[in-house]
């Protein structure tokens, strides 16, 4: 492809949606029309049902095929929507191998809905190899990866599990949310399928909700296409055009709210009130080696877990720049409590297990100055002190 010769960050501003080629227009044009005159009878244009093609909904999918270095992406009108389509690839009787501390949305859907379809799964550590293979069955026909995982930013080895995969003949599929292609290409690696919430970092403002998957094989490619049309879950084209729009400030986004996790992640290390921190740029985290290997960066997301509950209430109460939502991958901080937001839908029992404690916030970096956010959080640090 001739953008090859530019790099990543140039060519989320230079690709082939940089121009509309009618009228020379700078960003993507929003088509809202739903259905598209046939000039002939015989022979339909490339457009003739918007749920079906959308020129808008299309230059979203383009990018973000190329980004991801695939050959189709598909966009959806939430990562859940993105990621449950891509589970309809597998029929009844299939069988999925997949990380434990897995988003709690696709957790649900895993264990509430495709078992009801007769979709069976497999919860491993999925950066224990050899569970991975103790899980295989002769019905096996998907892994479900995603890494760094959701929230203790565990790391999965994405080539050695597609080479496992492929053994097997397997698909894998790939949530790649927390890193996205600036920092990680899992086709490259050799999975099947890339998966995003497009709503985190590639969208990147907390303003539209949105989903993407992209494949790099013909056969799939058509599979995953005629899903899309069939389930009909697409994204809307205001909102492809705001996902669109965030691309192209990825690069800048992603690496200034690196940069600040890095430090914060060292401020939180040190301090006493603070029993762990997750984040694979630490030295001494048990993927730190493997994620420096397949990635460019360790991302902005980092967990940590509190001495106790109180000491997590009086910090949630005393911080005062994040706001404490759900969701990351933002321009602003955003501080989260896996335990009642993100992994609420898994049973407390399960989540322990995982080690989701109830003393553990999840945070996103936004673009905050990081000495703002670490004086912020010495502060409320501070103020559970006087507590303990
Ligand atoms: C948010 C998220 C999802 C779900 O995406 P939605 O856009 O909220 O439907 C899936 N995976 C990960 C890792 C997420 O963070």
């Amino acid at each position: 492809m001739e953008n090859e010769k530019f790099s990543f960050e140039t060519r989320l501003l230079h690709n082939q949606h940089k121009l509309d080629p009618v009228t020379g227009a700078v960003s993507v044009p929003i088509q809202h029309a739903s259905t598209f005159h046939q000039f002939d009878i015989d022979q339909f244009g490339k457009y003739d049902y918007g749920r079906s093609l959308n020129p808008t909904r299309e230059a979203l999918e383009d990018v973000i095929a190329e980004l991801e270095g695939g050959i189709r992406g598909f966009a959806f009108s939430s990562g859940m929507a993105a990621i449950s389509t891509a589970f309809l690839l597998l029929s009844s009787g299939d069988h999925v191998v997949i990380t434990e501390d897995v988003y709690g949305g696709t957790f649900r859907m895993v264990t509430e809905v495709l078992s009801r379809f007769g979709i069976e799964h497999t919860f491993v550590d999925m950066t224990n190899l050899s569970q991975v293979k103790q899980a295989i069955r002769p019905n096996t026909k998907a892994f479900y990866i995603e890494t760094p995982s959701n929230p203790l930013l565990k790391v999965a080895d994405i080539k050695a599990i597609c080479d496992v995969a492929k053994e097997v003949y397997a698909l894998t599929f790939v949530d790649n949310t927390f890193l996205t292609p600036a920092l990680q290409k899992p086709l490259e690696l050799g999975a099947d399928v890339v998966l995003h919430s497009a709503t985190k970092f590639l969208a990147g403002h907390s303003d539209v909700v949105a989903g993407l998957a992209v494949v790099k094989d013909e056969e799939l490619a058509k599979k995953l296409g005629f899903l899309q049309n069939s389930f009909g879950a697409i994204l809307g084209v205001q909102d492809a055009w705001l996902v669109l729009r965030g691309i192209k400030t990825l690069h800048v986004r992603l690496e200034q709210s690196q940069k600040s996790a890095k430090k914060l992640a060292e401020f939180l290390k040190n301090h006493p009130l603070i029993r762990n921190v997750y984040y694979p740029d630490l030295e001494d985290h048990p993927q730190y080696e493997l994620q420096k290997r397949q990635a460019k960066g360790p991302g902005a997301v980092l967990s940590f877990e509190l001495l106790d509950e109180d000491c997590l209430r009086s910090f949630v109460s005393s911080v005062t720049i994040p706001v404490f939502a759900v969701s990351l991958g933002a321009v602003e901080s955003i501080l989260s409590y896996p335990a009642k937001m993100s992994h609420a839908a898994m049973p407390k029992e399960e989540r322990e297990k995982r080690g989701i404690t109830n003393s553990l916030l999840r945070f996103s970096v936004g673009l905050e100055n990081p000495d703002d956010l670490m004086k912020d959080f010495s502060n409320a640090l501070h103020h559970i002190k006087q507590l303990v």
